[in-house]
Parts: structure tokens; C-alpha cells; sequence
């Protein structure tokens, strides 16, 4: 059941690759896995999905024990609370809501010690929703810079959730304007930021028309 749905997914990516004119290699189909179980997880992997991205430390903790046997390549997709921070860094590859200063301060510390180099995205509010995290576009500049100064804290580029709208084809402006900040920070700040993760279950074929990289999806596999 669910490598028939992996399958699909599959097809769909590669025919917005190839709308795109993208190659599918540039395309990262991550499993959103916050309401799966382990053994959800152990079907999707062996399905071929070798990314998956928990958005709740306590869950996250939980299911990397159980699934110690597989070299999941983890990443932290969900807000993220600064006393977490110690718990996770040493599991995940990636952390893809990065979006306060604080939250980088901790990171670093915590890189520092494990004598690693944690890689992240920043995290951008690109509805201003209130409910949401991310970094507003107007103060983006000010985390990144902060972000560039830290030895042990490496951004690989940004990550938004747009608004819920029915038709995917309305969150298509908020990933334009995401590929735009980054390009914006690409040119001011002279740096190479090669992911933008964008899309899930319901629009994840317009995000990788707008250049997503990583495509973050839960519902459409697991449910
Ligand atoms: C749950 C979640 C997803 C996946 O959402 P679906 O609509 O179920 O595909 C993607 N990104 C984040 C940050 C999430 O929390």
C-alpha cells in the first residue's frame, strides 16, 4: 500500500521535473513522518525512501531507537524548542525550521561540543501567520548575517509552509518568493545556498516547478 502511493508520488515528481526541465536527481522526496509509526516508516524505507524529517523531539527520540537498524538519514522538520536542541543534534543530518537567533545560539553551542557542523535551513513565515514559525522576510537578512558569523552552524538555504489554500496552484507566488530570497541572500551575501525545501502532500508538484529541492511529504504516503 504504501509503495504504491511512493510510486505515485514518484511519477508526479517526475513529470513536474520534467515540466521544469529539472533532472529528478535535484529533487529530494523527504518523508514527513510526524504521524507515522516506526513500522510505517520500516515500509516507506523499504519502499526506497531514505529521508525521513520528525517534527516533534519527544516522537522523533522515540522512533530513531526504534529504527536504529536502518541508516535513515534523519532530518528535524518541526518547530523547534531551544531545550530540545541537545537531544536531536547529534541524530539529524538536516534542521529545516530554523528561525531565531536564540535557536542558532543553542545550535552552535551544542555543534561545538559534539566538534560537528550542523547544516540548516532558515525557516521562513512567508504568510506572516501568526500560528506559524519562521523568520518574517524583513528580518531575514539580520538571522542569516547572524547565522554566517557562528564556525559551527552551516545554512544550506531556506524552507517555508505557505498558507493552506484548496488549490495548489495559490501557494505557487509564496515559492517563487522563497527561490527570490534566496537568490537575494545568494547575491548579497556572495554564497552558494543549494536547498530551498519547499511543498508538501497537496502542492508539492508546483513547489518543484518554483526549484524546490526538497519536497517534505507525509500525508500522501502514510495515510
Ligand atoms: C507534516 C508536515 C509536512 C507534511 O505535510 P503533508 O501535507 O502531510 O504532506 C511537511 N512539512 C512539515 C514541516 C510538516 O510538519
Amino acid at each position: 500500500m504504501i509503495c504504491h502511493k511512493i510510486q505515485e508520488i514518484e511519477q508526479k515528481l517526475a513529470r513536474a521535473c520534467e515540466r521544469a526541465g529539472r533532472k529528478r536527481e535535484e529533487v529530494l522526496l523527504l518523508g514527513a513522518s510526524k504521524y507515522a509509526n516506526a513500522e510505517k516508516i520500516r515500509e516507506a524505507y523499504q519502499c526506497g525512501v531514505r529521508v525521513f524529517g520528525e517534527s516533534r523531539a519527544q516522537d522523533f527520540l522515540k522512533k530513531f531507537e526504534q529504527l536504529k537498524d536502518l541508516p535513515i538519514d534523519w532530518h528535524f522538520i518541526g518547530n523547534l524548542q531551544t531545550n530540545k536542541v541537545k537531544y536531536i543534534i547529534d541524530k539529524v543530518s538536516l534542521i529545516h525550521s530554523l528561525d531565531r537567533q536564540s535557536l542558532a545560539e543553542e545550535i552552535q553551542k551544542r555543534a561545538e561540543r559534539l566538534g560537528k557542523v550542523q547544516d540548516v535551513l532558515i525557516e521562513v513565515n512567508v504568510g506572516k501567520e501568526e500560528t506559524k514559525g519562521g523568520v518574517y522576510e524583513e528580518d531575514l537578512e539580520k538571522l542569516f548575517e547572524y547565522c554566517l558569523s557562528l564556525k559551527n552552524l552551516r545554512v544550506l538555504g531556506l524552507m517555508a509552509i505557505p498558507p493552506y489554500k484548496e488549490n495548489p496552484e495559490e501557494a505557487r507566488p509564496y515559492f517563487a518568493k522563497l527561490r527570490k530570497l534566496k537568490e537575494r541572500l545568494e547575491d548579497l551575501y556572495k554564497v552558494k545556498l543549494p536547498h530551498l525545501s519547499m511543498g508538501m502532500s497537496e502542492d508539492f508538484e508546483v513547489a518543484v516547478e518554483e526549484g524546490a529541492t526538497i519536497v517534505r511529504i507525509g500525508s500522501a504516503i502514510f495515510s
